[in-house]
């Protein structure tokens, strides 16, 4: 435990595990932490049809893939949640929740992004019973039921075309009139004859009868009037916020975002962010792995200074 690591990378999703396989073929001494799945949200994706060079692969088997990869090196991958990063200089210590701590040079925090939950009421207690937040675990259990997913990015709409495989209807729900997906997307999901999309409307209250879901009331935006959809499961997709709080707030921005230079490098030296949890434009896992092997590749050199 007291070893001295050249670099930890927090988080085995498609960044950290970039780093890690860049860290350790630089001959740097690595260690990954995961708090949840290797591979991260990659885990929980139904399809992946934009990562270069693979046309298309479930998001389980990229996940697994890339965690092999990660630790071919050399770099060692544990499970484990980071509590606190304290920094002193040239010398990190990260601690993890477990009370036991790692010592490191320098520090890639790719710790992604966690999903918003649904804000109505009950919805927290329905959760893993009606109310979902992963398609690909969960989307059997609605085979043949009619199914809800709120929200217009590209998680809600890919994992309501999965959603479309199992159940006998799929209801997309957005608060505006245009999606925030990928025009391709949108295409599949509007000639997908089981999926019908009302626009405008937000979720309001889950209807429950017998402690079933049976449906989820929804508001027009316009004119406040109520609409039933009826409804054995509900998937929100509404947007996900960073896994940042356990870092210095000097080096996020006010979303908690991590401010990165283009190297990858935070204000404080020796601390890097990589992949969704940086301040950048596009989230996607080739965007993630080209953080996570420019932010490997800054460390060599800057432990090489
Ligand atoms: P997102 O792109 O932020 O979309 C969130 C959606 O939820 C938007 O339609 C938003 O509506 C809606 N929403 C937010 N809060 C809501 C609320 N309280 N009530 C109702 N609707 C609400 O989130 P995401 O789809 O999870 O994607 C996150 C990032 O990962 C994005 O950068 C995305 O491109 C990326 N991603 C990429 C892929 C891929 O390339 N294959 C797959 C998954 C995710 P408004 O538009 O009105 O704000």
């Amino acid at each position: 435990m007291n070893e001295l690591y050249d670099v930890i990378i927090i988080g085995a999703g498609p960044a950290g595990l970039t780093a890690a396989i860049y860290a350790s073929r630089a001959n740097l001494k690595t260690l990954v932490f995961e708090a949840e799945v290797n591979g991260g949200k990659l885990s929980k994706t139904h399809m992946v049809e934009n990562y270069p060079g693979i046309a298309s692969i479930s998001g389980l088997e990229l996940a697994m893939q890339l965690s092999e990869h990660g630790q071919k090196f050399g770099a060692t991958l544990m499970s484990g949640t980071v509590e606190k990063v304290l920094e002193d200089g040239d010398h990190k210590t990260v601690l993890l929740t477990n009370g036991q701590e790692y010592h490191t040079k320098t520090v890639v925090v790719a710790t992604g992004t966690k999903e918003r939950i649904l804000d109505v009421p009950h919805a927290k207690e329905f959760t893993g019973r009606g109310v979902s937040y992963c398609a690909v675990c969960d989307g059997f259990f609605y085979r043949n039921k009619k199914v809800v997913v709120i929200g217009g990015g590209n998680s809600a709409l890919e994992e309501a075309l999965y959603l479309a495989s199992l159940a006998s209807e799929v209801t997309i729900i957005i608060r505006r009139d245009v999606f925030r997906a990928e025009a391709s997307v949108v295409d599949k999901v509007r000639s997908n004859e089981k999926i019908r999309i009302i626009t405008r409307h937000v979720p309001e209250q889950l209807v429950i009868e017998e402690d079933r879901i049976k449906g989820l009331m929804i508001r027009n935006v316009d004119n406040n009037e109520m609409q039933l959809i009826a409804c054995n499961g509900i998937f929100p997709y509404i947007g996900a916020d960073p896994c940042t709080s356990f870092l210095d707030p000097s080096i996020l921005d006010p979303n908690g975002y991590m401010i990165v230079n283009p190297d990858m490098s935070t204000s404080i030296a020796g601390i890097y962010g990589a992949g969704d949890c940086v301040v950048k434009d596009l989230r996607q896992i080739v965007t993630a792995c080209n953080d996570g092997a420019i932010a490997a590749s800054s460390i060599t050199k800057y432990l090489k200074k």
